[in-house]
Protein backbone atom coordinates (compact mmCIF):
# COMPACT_ATOMS: atom_id res chain seq x y z
CA UNK A 1 0.00 0.00 0.00
CA UNK A 2 1.42 3.68 -0.81
CA UNK A 3 2.60 5.37 2.46
CA UNK A 4 -0.17 8.09 4.05
CA UNK A 5 1.09 11.61 2.96
CA UNK A 6 3.45 13.15 5.38
CA UNK A 7 3.94 17.26 5.17
CA UNK A 8 6.76 18.23 7.81
CA UNK A 9 8.24 21.17 8.79
CA UNK A 10 11.54 23.65 10.27
CA UNK A 11 9.69 26.52 11.35
CA UNK A 12 12.94 28.54 13.07
CA UNK A 13 12.66 31.85 14.46
CA UNK A 14 14.87 34.02 12.81
CA UNK A 15 16.61 35.40 16.19
CA UNK A 16 19.86 34.22 15.77
CA UNK A 17 22.54 31.52 14.52
CA UNK A 18 21.35 28.14 14.34
CA UNK A 19 23.03 26.36 17.42
CA UNK A 20 22.60 22.78 19.22
CA UNK A 21 19.18 23.39 20.34
CA UNK A 22 17.94 24.69 17.18
CA UNK A 23 19.48 22.00 15.28
CA UNK A 24 18.06 19.17 17.27
CA UNK A 25 14.92 20.65 16.26
CA UNK A 26 15.94 20.59 12.86
CA UNK A 27 17.30 17.53 12.43
CA UNK A 28 14.53 15.78 14.64
CA UNK A 29 11.87 16.97 12.17
CA UNK A 30 14.17 16.37 9.32
CA UNK A 31 14.79 12.94 10.47
CA UNK A 32 10.75 11.69 10.89
CA UNK A 33 10.32 13.59 7.39
CA UNK A 34 12.63 11.31 5.44
CA UNK A 35 11.92 8.40 8.07
CA UNK A 36 8.33 8.39 6.51
CA UNK A 37 9.32 9.30 3.20
CA UNK A 38 7.59 12.71 3.76
CA UNK A 39 8.17 16.00 2.17
CA UNK A 40 10.15 18.94 4.46
CA UNK A 41 9.00 22.15 4.38
CA UNK A 42 11.00 25.26 5.90
CA UNK A 43 9.29 28.40 7.21
CA UNK A 44 9.90 31.31 8.70
CA UNK A 45 8.73 32.47 12.09
CA UNK A 46 9.47 36.27 11.50
CA UNK A 47 6.24 37.87 12.79
CA UNK A 48 7.46 39.04 16.00
CA UNK A 49 9.51 41.65 13.73
CA UNK A 50 11.17 42.92 17.01
CA UNK A 51 13.16 39.97 17.75
CA UNK A 52 14.08 39.55 14.11
CA UNK A 53 17.66 39.83 13.88
CA UNK A 54 19.16 40.75 10.55
CA UNK A 55 20.62 38.12 7.83
CA UNK A 56 19.84 35.68 10.45
CA UNK A 57 16.83 33.41 8.10
CA UNK A 58 19.84 33.38 5.41
CA UNK A 59 21.97 32.60 8.22
CA UNK A 60 19.96 29.67 9.20
CA UNK A 61 19.22 28.41 5.62
CA UNK A 62 23.11 28.41 4.86
CA UNK A 63 23.56 26.24 8.10
CA UNK A 64 20.41 23.22 6.94
CA UNK A 65 21.99 23.12 3.24
CA UNK A 66 25.82 22.89 5.32
CA UNK A 67 24.30 20.07 7.57
CA UNK A 68 22.99 18.54 4.01
CA UNK A 69 19.50 19.27 5.38
CA UNK A 70 17.91 20.17 1.76
CA UNK A 71 14.28 21.12 2.06
CA UNK A 72 10.81 20.78 -0.38
CA UNK A 73 9.58 23.76 -1.83
CA UNK A 74 9.68 27.32 -1.41
CA UNK A 75 10.97 28.40 2.47
CA UNK A 76 8.17 30.54 3.15
CA UNK A 77 8.37 33.89 5.23
CA UNK A 78 5.75 34.17 7.72
CA UNK A 79 5.48 37.98 7.64
CA UNK A 80 5.11 37.64 3.52
CA UNK A 81 1.57 35.99 4.49
CA UNK A 82 -0.32 38.09 6.65
CA UNK A 83 -3.26 38.54 4.35
CA UNK A 84 -3.88 34.98 5.80
CA UNK A 85 -3.77 35.66 9.23
CA UNK A 86 -6.08 38.95 8.25
CA UNK A 87 -8.37 36.23 6.70
CA UNK A 88 -8.35 33.83 9.95
CA UNK A 89 -8.92 36.52 12.60
CA UNK A 90 -11.90 37.60 10.37
CA UNK A 91 -13.26 34.10 10.49
CA UNK A 92 -12.27 33.85 14.40
CA UNK A 93 -14.67 37.18 14.84
CA UNK A 94 -17.22 35.51 16.69
CA UNK A 95 -14.23 34.54 19.52
CA UNK A 96 -12.46 37.27 19.83
CA UNK A 97 -12.16 40.55 21.52
CA UNK A 98 -10.32 44.02 22.56
CA UNK A 99 -8.33 43.66 25.57
CA UNK A 100 -6.65 47.41 27.27
CA UNK A 101 -4.97 45.40 30.16
CA UNK A 102 -0.94 45.80 30.14
CA UNK A 103 0.91 42.58 31.24
CA UNK A 104 1.89 44.51 34.63
CA UNK A 105 -1.78 44.50 35.36
CA UNK A 106 -2.44 41.00 34.32
CA UNK A 107 0.44 39.89 36.31
CA UNK A 108 -0.74 42.02 39.73
CA UNK A 109 -4.15 40.45 39.64
CA UNK A 110 -2.49 36.74 38.87
CA UNK A 111 -0.73 34.33 40.37
CA UNK A 112 2.16 33.23 38.21
CA UNK A 113 1.84 29.57 36.81
CA UNK A 114 5.14 27.62 37.05
CA UNK A 115 6.57 26.42 33.59
CA UNK A 116 6.98 28.13 30.93
CA UNK A 117 4.67 29.37 27.72
CA UNK A 118 6.02 30.64 24.28
CA UNK A 119 9.17 32.73 25.29
CA UNK A 120 7.27 34.50 28.99
CA UNK A 121 6.49 33.29 31.96
CA UNK A 122 2.68 31.89 31.69
CA UNK A 123 0.20 33.85 32.83
CA UNK A 124 -3.50 33.34 33.55
CA UNK A 125 -5.45 36.14 31.46
CA UNK A 126 -7.94 37.24 34.30
CA UNK A 127 -10.97 37.62 32.00
CA UNK A 128 -11.04 41.88 32.68
CA UNK A 129 -12.09 42.97 29.36
CA UNK A 130 -14.13 39.55 28.32
CA UNK A 131 -17.42 41.20 28.36
CA UNK A 132 -15.84 44.17 27.63
CA UNK A 133 -13.50 46.83 27.48
CA UNK A 134 -12.77 47.74 31.37
CA UNK A 135 -13.38 51.63 31.64
CA UNK A 136 -10.81 54.15 31.31
CA UNK A 137 -9.11 51.21 28.85
CA UNK A 138 -7.86 51.60 25.49
CA UNK A 139 -7.74 48.64 23.10
CA UNK A 140 -4.35 47.06 22.96
CA UNK A 141 -4.18 43.15 22.05
CA UNK A 142 -6.95 40.98 20.76
CA UNK A 143 -8.36 38.03 22.39
CA UNK A 144 -9.94 34.83 21.74
CA UNK A 145 -11.94 33.51 24.05
CA UNK A 146 -11.15 30.00 25.40
CA UNK A 147 -14.52 27.77 26.01
CA UNK A 148 -17.01 27.59 28.74
CA UNK A 149 -18.84 25.25 29.07
CA UNK A 150 -17.29 21.56 29.30
CA UNK A 151 -14.75 21.47 26.57
CA UNK A 152 -11.39 23.36 28.29
CA UNK A 153 -9.83 20.00 28.62
CA UNK A 154 -8.05 19.71 25.41
CA UNK A 155 -5.92 16.87 24.73
CA UNK A 156 -3.90 14.96 22.30
CA UNK A 157 -1.85 11.91 21.97
CA UNK A 158 2.11 12.79 21.67
CA UNK A 159 3.78 10.58 19.57
CA UNK A 160 7.39 10.81 22.47
CA UNK A 161 5.38 12.20 25.37
CA UNK A 162 1.89 9.99 25.02
CA UNK A 163 -1.53 11.60 26.45
CA UNK A 164 -1.05 15.03 27.32
CA UNK A 165 -4.01 17.59 28.26
CA UNK A 166 -4.64 21.04 29.15
CA UNK A 167 -7.10 22.90 30.80
CA UNK A 168 -6.77 26.03 28.61
CA UNK A 169 -9.74 27.79 30.15
CA UNK A 170 -8.18 27.54 33.88
CA UNK A 171 -4.70 27.02 32.60
CA UNK A 172 -4.10 29.79 29.93
CA UNK A 173 -7.38 31.94 30.04
CA UNK A 174 -8.13 34.23 26.53
CA UNK A 175 -4.74 34.04 24.73
CA UNK A 176 -3.76 37.48 22.16
CA UNK A 177 -3.64 36.39 18.46
CA UNK A 178 -3.29 40.02 18.03
CA UNK A 179 -0.59 41.94 20.09
CA UNK A 180 -0.82 45.23 21.43
CA UNK A 181 2.69 46.21 19.19
CA UNK A 182 0.31 45.27 16.30
CA UNK A 183 2.40 41.94 15.32
CA UNK A 184 0.69 38.59 15.10
CA UNK A 185 0.53 35.95 18.03
CA UNK A 186 2.61 32.84 17.45
CA UNK A 187 -0.08 30.74 18.15
CA UNK A 188 -2.16 32.19 15.39
CA UNK A 189 0.15 32.23 12.83
CA UNK A 190 2.11 29.01 13.18
CA UNK A 191 -1.75 27.38 13.21
CA UNK A 192 -2.67 29.07 10.24
CA UNK A 193 0.42 28.25 8.39
CA UNK A 194 0.51 24.91 9.48
CA UNK A 195 -3.32 24.33 7.81
CA UNK A 196 -2.61 26.40 4.62
CA UNK A 197 0.96 24.25 3.88
CA UNK A 198 -0.65 20.95 4.57
CA UNK A 199 0.77 19.79 7.60
CA UNK A 200 1.01 16.24 8.95
CA UNK A 201 3.32 16.29 11.00
CA UNK A 202 4.82 18.32 13.77
CA UNK A 203 8.29 17.78 15.30
CA UNK A 204 9.68 19.99 17.56
CA UNK A 205 11.00 20.89 20.99
CA UNK A 206 8.93 19.91 24.16
CA UNK A 207 9.07 23.80 25.23
CA UNK A 208 6.36 24.28 22.67
CA UNK A 209 4.29 21.19 24.18
CA UNK A 210 2.00 23.26 26.39
CA UNK A 211 1.37 25.52 23.44
CA UNK A 212 -0.50 22.63 21.46
CA UNK A 213 -3.79 22.62 23.03
CA UNK A 214 -4.21 26.04 22.15
CA UNK A 215 -3.26 25.09 19.34
CA UNK A 216 -5.62 21.75 18.73
CA UNK A 217 -8.39 24.46 19.83
CA UNK A 218 -7.28 27.03 17.05
CA UNK A 219 -7.58 24.00 14.36
CA UNK A 220 -11.06 23.13 15.55
CA UNK A 221 -12.10 27.41 15.26
CA UNK A 222 -11.00 27.62 11.93
CA UNK A 223 -12.00 23.95 10.46
CA UNK A 224 -8.47 22.86 10.23
CA UNK A 225 -7.49 19.09 10.78
CA UNK A 226 -5.19 18.16 13.56
CA UNK A 227 -1.79 17.58 12.52
CA UNK A 228 0.48 14.57 14.85
CA UNK A 229 2.51 16.33 16.68
CA UNK A 230 6.41 14.77 18.10
CA UNK A 231 7.97 16.99 20.97
CA UNK A 232 11.69 16.36 21.20
CA UNK A 233 12.97 17.05 24.72
CA UNK A 234 15.11 20.55 24.71
CA UNK A 235 19.06 21.31 25.56
CA UNK A 236 19.80 22.99 27.91
CA UNK A 237 22.95 24.37 29.38
CA UNK A 238 24.45 23.35 32.54
CA UNK A 239 22.17 25.97 34.73
CA UNK A 240 19.11 23.66 33.35
CA UNK A 241 18.12 26.78 30.91
CA UNK A 242 16.69 26.05 27.53
CA UNK A 243 19.99 26.52 25.23
CA UNK A 244 19.45 29.80 23.25
CA UNK A 245 21.72 32.86 22.40
CA UNK A 246 21.07 34.22 25.52
CA UNK A 247 21.44 31.31 27.52
CA UNK A 248 24.93 30.75 26.18
CA UNK A 249 24.55 28.36 22.89
CA UNK A 250 27.54 28.23 20.50
CA UNK A 251 26.46 29.71 17.10
CA UNK A 252 26.50 27.27 14.18
CA UNK A 253 30.02 28.41 12.31
CA UNK A 254 28.28 27.59 8.37
CA UNK A 255 32.48 28.24 7.55
CA UNK A 256 33.25 25.14 9.36
CA UNK A 257 35.23 22.07 7.63
CA UNK A 258 32.33 19.37 7.12
CA UNK A 259 34.64 16.79 9.48
CA UNK A 260 34.04 19.97 12.18
CA UNK A 261 30.12 20.39 11.48
CA UNK A 262 29.59 16.88 12.34
CA UNK A 263 31.60 15.79 14.86
CA UNK A 264 30.40 19.58 16.59
CA UNK A 265 27.23 20.00 15.77
CA UNK A 266 25.34 16.33 13.36
CA UNK A 267 26.85 13.85 15.78
CA UNK A 268 26.12 15.87 18.93
CA UNK A 269 22.56 16.80 17.72
CA UNK A 270 21.95 13.44 16.89
CA UNK A 271 23.57 11.68 20.26
CA UNK A 272 21.21 14.16 22.40
CA UNK A 273 17.96 12.44 20.47
CA UNK A 274 19.20 9.34 21.10
CA UNK A 275 21.00 8.29 18.38
CA UNK A 276 24.43 6.33 18.27
CA UNK A 277 25.88 6.91 14.64
CA UNK A 278 28.78 5.93 13.41
CA UNK A 279 29.66 8.00 9.84
CA UNK A 280 32.79 9.62 8.85
CA UNK A 281 31.26 12.34 6.12
CA UNK A 282 27.66 13.72 6.51
CA UNK A 283 26.36 11.98 3.93
CA UNK A 284 27.17 8.75 5.36
CA UNK A 285 26.01 10.10 8.81
CA UNK A 286 22.30 10.68 6.92
CA UNK A 287 22.48 7.72 6.07
CA UNK A 288 22.85 5.85 8.88
CA UNK A 289 20.76 8.39 10.77
CA UNK A 290 17.86 7.92 9.17
CA UNK A 291 17.23 4.33 9.84
CA UNK A 292 18.33 4.93 13.25
CA UNK A 293 15.72 7.42 13.73
CA UNK A 294 12.68 4.72 12.21
CA UNK A 295 14.18 1.81 14.61
CA UNK A 296 14.05 4.44 17.94
CA UNK A 297 10.42 5.27 17.14
CA UNK A 298 9.79 1.72 16.41
CA UNK A 299 10.44 1.20 19.58
CA UNK A 300 8.60 3.83 21.37
CA UNK A 301 5.40 2.51 19.03
CA UNK A 302 5.53 5.85 17.32
CA UNK A 303 6.58 5.13 13.73
CA UNK A 304 3.64 6.17 11.05
CA UNK A 305 1.47 6.70 14.08
CA UNK A 306 -2.17 6.52 13.01
CA UNK A 307 -3.74 10.01 11.97
CA UNK A 308 -4.32 11.78 15.32
CA UNK A 309 -7.79 11.93 17.02
CA UNK A 310 -10.86 13.09 15.14
CA UNK A 311 -13.68 15.58 16.16
CA UNK A 312 -12.52 15.05 20.06
N1 LIG B 1 9.20 29.46 15.65
C1 LIG B 1 9.18 28.67 16.86
C2 LIG B 1 10.51 28.71 17.53
O1 LIG B 1 11.51 28.95 16.89
C3 LIG B 1 8.87 27.21 16.58
C4 LIG B 1 7.46 27.05 16.20
C5 LIG B 1 7.00 25.63 15.99
O2 LIG B 1 7.79 24.75 15.67
O3 LIG B 1 5.79 25.46 16.10
O4 LIG B 1 10.56 28.49 18.73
Amino acid sequence: TAPAPYIGRFAPSPTGPLHLGSLVAAMASYLDAKAHGGRWLVRIEDVDRDRNVAGADEHILASLRRCGMFWDGEVTWQTRREALYDAALAQLADHIYPCGCSRREILDSQTRLAGSGHGNAALVYPGTCRAGLAPGKVPRALRLRTPAGEAHVIGFTDRWHGPVSQDITAEVGDFVIRRADGFWAYQLAVVVDDGAQGITDIVRGADLLDSTPRQLYLQDLLGLPHPRYLHVPVVVNADGEKLSKQTGAQAFDNGAASEALLADALLPAARFLGLDIAAGTIPAFWQAAIPAWERLLRARNAFRAPLLQGPR
